[in-house]
This record gives C-alpha cells, structure tokens and sequence, in this order.
C-alpha cells in the first residue's frame, strides 16, 4: 500500500465521496502514485486545464485517485476551518469571499502513536506554528505542504517523511526542501529584529546603517550561514524567520537617543504591493515585515488542530494569496542604500543622518 500526502488529507477530511469518482479496480494515482480503489479518468479530470504535468508521480497511469481530486477541488472544505466565505475588510466591513480552499494553507500532518492522523492548517500568518512543527522531532511519519502564494496545488507531491531522527524534506510551494537545522530561522529573526531586512538577509547585500548598528551581527551570520545561502532551506527559513516588533521599536528608538533624537528614521510604512512588485526598494530601508505577514499568531485563525471535524470558529483568514516572496527576492535587486534614513533614495551612498 503505497501512501500519499492527499491520502492523508483525504483521511483527516473524513473521506467524503467525491462527485464522478468511480471504483477503478486497484490502481496508482497519476498524480500523488499512490494506491487507490477509487478515482477518475485522467483524461476526464480537469483535463487540459492541468498544469501540473511536469510533476505527476505516475505517468504512466490512466487515474487520479479520489484523495488528488478532493485536495484539488477548490470546494472541498478544510477540517478546521471556515467554510463560509467572509472577511473583514481594512475598514471593518465584513465583505464576501471565496471559502478558504486547500490551496491557501501550509497543512502539517503526523501520524501520532494511536495511529490517527493529527493535522494543522496554518494561514501565512501562523509561521511560528510551521517552525514549531518543523523544529521538533516526530515518532511518526509525518508531512508539511507549506504554501506562500496559495495559488498552487502543493499536496498531491509533498513527501510524507518516517518518523524518528532525521529533519525531512517538505514541498514548499514547488520547491522540495532538504530541512536543516531549524536555528537557522532564529538567526534571521534575530537580525531582523535589529532592523536589518528581509531584502538584505536574502541578498547578503547589507546597508549602510545595517552594518553602522549591528556590524558584527551582521558579520557573524554571514561567516556562519553566508554558505547555505541559495539553498533552498536558506530561502524557507527567511521565510518563516519573523521579526520581533518590540525589539524592532526598541532598536530604533536606541539608535534614536544616540543620534540625539533625530535619528532620520522613517516610521516604517507598508509600501504598496505595487511598489513591492516592481522591486522598489526605499534604501533598503523597509521593514521587514513588508514581506511577510505580521506575525501574529491570531491571524488566520487558530491552528486546525485535529481531524476532520475540527471545530474551532476562526475568522476567514488573511491569507489573500499575494505576492510570493521568493518573487520579491528574486526580482529585488540587492538592497543596498542607507537603511532607515530619510525617504527612498536608491543607491548607497553613506551619508550624515538626521536632518
Ligand atoms: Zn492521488
């Protein structure tokens, strides 16, 4: 019996039937490879408008099991979570949305000692939970699906991982990602909560006032971890690494005092999306959470802790599938200019602060 990670969100979501799937004898799904009894024609399935060919674990098979089909069907509820589709917008006013469908959440499964699967559901605003999960060891076999712009099926090819020691791949969005050590993230978050940005970490291209306030942070990450950059765990763990907002005020408001109470800085401002998008990048100076939700626990509602059946009320959550952040690196040029002072000026160019 050959299991999969829709297999398992198939069995957490109770295994409702699925509209138009039919006994196929015993069969491998195209899609996830494993065994199924149960399924669709490949060809009658969403057929053209696939566009995951290139990543279908069993060519050569004519079925998609009925789990792939549920997993990918925007309608499928998912345990734990709303499946009415309203939130609320920026200025309170509750607006309809699309149910939350698979695709906009990072699901987290083990199978615990009793045998039973337990799974969470976390929204881009639950980070911390992914980092936990990732962070501790599982008796069990275990899976992640960890998913950043939401707008991509990541389950049916997420690997599910024994149990025991070892760290594990997950799928990240598309990218299979060898976990290292979780300490990692928590360097980054500690550079981050010193001012220095997402933009620079990922680039390994630091500012100005970067290198004037925490040099030898700076220095320190670079000669330990400069070597994993372009990894593909480099990239999971600044995305899960989340600034801490008190450090942050605490930071500025030091180098504040220091500079005699005109410290220049910008209030950190959310730039648009737009701005964000083109890669403009204001000196380098933005702040980190610019590319990443807040971190805040609550967003998204709770974790989805538990089979089907789940039942906590938690609000839609604020994972409106925006733009990837490994977009952003990519598109970013390195961020160099002079950090936190004054308004966006482009390039580096050390220069006096205040006034
Ligand atoms: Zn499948």
């Amino acid at each position: 019996m050959i299991e999969s990670a829709s297999a398992w969100i198939y069995e957490v979501s109770g295994r409702p039937p699925v509209e138009g799937c039919v006994d196929v004898g015993e069969a491998r799904c195209w899609m996830c490879a494993a065994s199924t009894l149960r399924g669709m024609d490949r060809e009658s399935w969403q057929g053209s408008l696939f566009t995951g060919q290139n990543k279908v674990r069993a060519p050569e098979s004519l079925v998609v099991c009925e789990a792939c089909i549920f997993v990918c069907a925007r309608s499928s509820p998912v345990p734990g979570k709303p499946a009415t589709g309203t939130k609320v917008d920026k200025a309170g006013n509750v607006v309809d949305k699309a149910p939350p469908n698979f695709r906009n959440f990072s699901h987290l499964v083990e199978r615990g000692p009793d045998g039973r699967l337990v799974h969470i559901a976390a929204s881009k605003g639950e980070k911390p939970l992914i980092r936990e999960f990732l962070a501790r060891r599982h008796a069990g076999p275990w899976m992640a699906a960890i998913a950043d712009s939401g707008q991509k099926h990541v389950i049916p090819w997420t690997p599910i991982n024994p149990g025991g020691p070892g760290r594990g791949r997950v799928l990240f969005d598309e990218q299979l990602v060898a976990l290292g050590d979780v300490s990692l993230v928590d360097d980054m978050t500690a550079l981050l909560s010193k001012g220095v940005t997402k933009e620079e970490i990922a680039a390994g291209d630091y500012g100005y006032l970067s290198w004037r306030h925490c040099g030898a942070d700076v220095s320190r990450f670079e000669e330990e971890r400069s070597g994993l950059r372009r990894s593909a765990w480099f990239d999971l763990a600044l995305w899960l690494a989340q600034r801490d907002e008190e450090k942050v005020e605490a930071e500025f408001a030091r180098r504040k005092e220091e500079s005699g109470g005109t410290s220049g800085r910008k209030k950190p401002s959310r730039r648009s999306h737009s701005a964000r998008a083109a890669g403009v990048s204001p000196g380098g100076g933005e702040p980190a959470q610019a590319l990443g939700p807040d971190p805040r626990p609550s967003e998204g509602g709770s974790a989805g802790v538990g089979g089907a059946g789940g039942d906590d009320h938690a609000p839609t959550p604020g994972d409106a599938p925006g733009i990837s952040e490994h977009a952003v690196f990519a598109l970013t040029p390195p961020a160099g200019g002079g950090g936190r002072s004054r308004a966006a000026r482009p390039k580096r160019a050390p220069r006096a602060r205040g006034a």
